[in-house]
């Protein structure tokens, strides 16, 4: 720690991100905060990061849903589950101006990733329509994937997609509803299209629900000329198990 920094915790003395009890250093979580967040340990689904219940086969496993809906991408991973601490964190990073917490997002979308990290990857984050990002002014999932480029010295490319219409809210859909409404709503931007050929494209989103807009978001990449595509979100939505 620099003579600057030390003076600066000495008058601000580093707070949790979730809450103002004080903590060791910057940018971490206190032990209760910590306790009540459910990062995703132990075996994953090898395309979708939820957790599966028994132990590591020392082959690759699928849950349910990726067993049932086909996925564009060949591998995924998620940090967390999107309920309790986490879900709380997620809003406040979309809605609340907690521009903030994509840093320790970073660490924890890095810590899941490493198992699905290739090198010469391309990373892009999964596109906000315009209406919505001059509404939000940030795209949550762009700020995350600019610290997973960060920490992984992986090339970035934050306006590789974008949205071609306003998409419906996803919310209250059912899930061949999701897949519908987001068909052919995202491309590859005009002016990026030669950054993607023959690349292996990580994207990275906030929160993976149904997979429809990680589907719409690697086809269009795939479109374009894309070698292969591995998703990585902060948050999985499970089903309760
Ligand atoms: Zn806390
Ligand atoms: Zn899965």
């Amino acid at each position: 720690m620099g003579m600057q920094a030390a003076l600066l915790h000495m008058v601000y003395p580093p707070q949790c991100v979730a809450c103002d009890a004080m903590v060791a250093s910057d940018f971490g979580l206190c032990g209760a905060c910590w306790r009540e967040t459910p990062f995703v340990t132990g075996l994953v689904c090898d395309q979708c990061g939820t957790p599966l219940p028994g132990q590591d086969p020392g082959h690759a496993v699928h849950c349910d849903d990726c067993l049932a809906i086909a996925r564009p991408w060949s591998r995924g991973r998620s940090a967390m589950l999107y309920r309790d601490k986490a879900r709380s964190l997620v809003l406040q990073l979309k809605h609340a101006d907690r521009q903030d917490l994509a840093r320790p997002a970073g660490g924890w979308l890095m810590r899941a990733a490493q198992p699905i990290l290739r090198p010469g990857m391309l990373i892009a984050p999964v596109p906000l329509h315009w209406l919505r990002l001059l509404r939000r002014r940030y795209n949550q999932s762009a700020l995350l994937s600019a610290q997973v480029a960060r920490l992984s010295g992986l090339d970035h490319c934050p306006d590789l997609l974008q949205r071609q219409r306003n998409t419906q809210t996803q919310e209250g859909r059912s899930r061949d509803g999701r897949f519908a409404n987001l068909a052919d709503s995202i491309r590859v931007h005009p002016r990026r299209s030669a950054r993607v050929e023959g690349r292996h494209v990580l994207l990275i989103d906030d929160v993976m629900t149904s997979g429809a807009t990680l589907a719409a978001s690697a086809e269009a990449c795939l479109a374009m000329g894309a070698a292969e595509i591995s998703v990585l979100v902060l948050c999985r939505v499970a089903k309760e198990c």
